[in-house]
Formats: C-alpha cells, structure tokens, sequence
C-alpha cells in the first residue's frame, strides 16, 4: 500500500487522497483568455518519468491540499509538503 505523509494529520493511505495535478504548472499573470500561455497552463502537460511535483487532495483527511514528490515510475513518494513549500525535484526524463 502507498502512503502519503500528510504535514496536517501524518502518514496515511493513499485511498484517503485525490490527485489534482501537476504542480510545477505557474499560473500566468496579465495574459489575455486567448492568450497560448492559457491553452499552455489548463491543457498541455508534461508526461515525466522519475520525480515529479504533484499536489494531492486530502479529500478524506484533514480537506488540505499537499504538495507531494513522487516517482512515477516507483511511485515512490519522495517527500510531502504545504502547497507553498519548496520542495527540490530532481530532473526527470521527458515522457512519450
Ligand atoms: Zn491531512
């Protein structure tokens, strides 16, 4: 069973998360509706091999969102966080 280290409530199943997303997405700052940096940022994602940055709803914990490191080869879990917490993310292979 994978578990994933909550910084709200501990080490729990992972049953008890939902995935949101890729968190290494930025939301761009003043560009129009139309503009590509918007298709970029709600579309385009990257399929990485190694570690990736992904941000977890606790959805049946603590209700928090949690930035979490993950192998998605291993899906091991590298480390946990806040959602403003830096957390370094070595390079991972560009996905096909
Ligand atoms: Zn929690």
């Amino acid at each position: 069973m994978l578990y994933i280290e909550c910084p709200y409530c501990g080490s729990r199943a992972h049953e008890e998360f939902t995935y949101i997303g890729d968190a290494t997405k930025k939301r761009p700052d003043g560009a129009e509706k139309n503009d590509p940096a918007w298709v970029d940022y709600v579309y385009t994602r990257d399929n990485p091999r190694g570690p990736h940055l992904e941000l977890w709803h606790h959805s049946l914990g603590c209700r928090e969102v949690v930035k979490v490191l993950r192998n998605t080869l291993t899906h091991e879990i590298l480390a946990t966080g806040r959602p403003g917490d830096e957390i370094a993310a070595p390079e991972a292979e560009a996905g096909q």
